[in-house]
């Protein structure tokens, strides 16, 4: 029977983007709920002190790794690199993004070409590394962090939300593909939450998004990582190829 009490007991868990924000409340739930978990960022002393500090929280073992994800040949790296030091990789966490807002008329090629190449390949560059090892081990679980810009469209990101919409369709994709070997793949879209990828936007944006939110508030990292540590578990094992909104019901499918 699983023990629910630590559900993730025993598994090991890669989460990109991990250092900081909502990465890093999803590598501490996890740890939290027993998975030994890497953080990779490409902020690496940051990841570092990360890993250090949901160690002593949790008393979980963690590593850091520095991972730039646009590079297929990083992420190639970083999946060896668990995989030699944890043993094996269950949970694969896609959840380093960023942003370059501003409108089609005044956006840049190079600031279209940098989210995609991230926020996008970066997903299928970790993907593809972590599936050969996880059809080994006939087990896996991945789950994408894409966004309500992908599923609605935010004016001033159409790199980003068109990077978050590839997020969606490469999730279904991949299920697909997978689904035989028993490993799941989702995506969680979150709404608005308070890091820094949203910290510098406009005060106006910032209250008119309330009026959006049925809920009336933004979510908290925490409450993203939660929906991720169901899509983790044994218990979310008939789930995939869904996405899971987590955004106070900004954007109802
Ligand atoms: P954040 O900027 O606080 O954290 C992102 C992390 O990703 C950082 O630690 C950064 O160093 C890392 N990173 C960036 N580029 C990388 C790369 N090439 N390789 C490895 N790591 C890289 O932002 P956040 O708000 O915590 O965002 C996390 C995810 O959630 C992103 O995918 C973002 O698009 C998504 N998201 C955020 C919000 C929000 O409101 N904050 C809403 C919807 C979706």
């Amino acid at each position: 029977m699983t023990d629910t009490t630590l559900p993730l007991e025993g598994k090991v868990a890669l989460v990109t983007g991990g250092a900081r924000g909502i990465g890093q409340a999803i590598a501490t739930v996890l740890a939290q709920r027993g998975a030994t978990v890497a953080v990779a960022d490409m902020r690496a002393e940051l990841a570092e002190a990360t890993a250090q500090e949901i160690a002593s929280k949790t008393g979980r073992k963690t590593l850091a790794i520095s991972v730039d994800v646009s590079s297929a040949e990083s992420a190639r790296l970083m999946v060896e690199k668990v995989i030699a030091e944890l043993g094996r990789v269950d949970i694969l966490v896609n959840n380093a993004g960023i942003t370059r807002d501003n409108l089609i008329m005044r956006m840049d090629e190079k600031d279209f070409e940098a989210v995609v190449d991230v926020n996008l390949k970066g997903v299928w560059n970790c993907c593809k590394a972590a599936v050969r090892p996880m059809m080994r081990q006939r087990s896996g679980r991945i789950i994408n962090i894409s966004s309500v810009s992908g599923l609605a469209g935010q004016a001033g990101q159409t790199n980003y939300s068109a990077s978050k919409a590839g997020v969606v369709g490469l999730t279904k994709a991949l299920a697909r593909e997978v689904g035989s070997r028993q490993i799941t793949v989702n995506a969680v879209a979150p709404g608005f939450i308070p890091t820094a990828l949203t910290q510098d936007l406009p005060a106006e944006l910032k209250d008119a998004s309330l009026k959006m939110i049925p809920l009336g508030r933004w979510g908290a990292p925490e409450e993203i990582a939660y929906a991720v540590a169901f899509l983790a578990s044994d218990e979310a094992a008939y789930v995939t190829g869904h996405v899971l909104s987590v955004d106070g019901g900004m954007v109802m499918m």
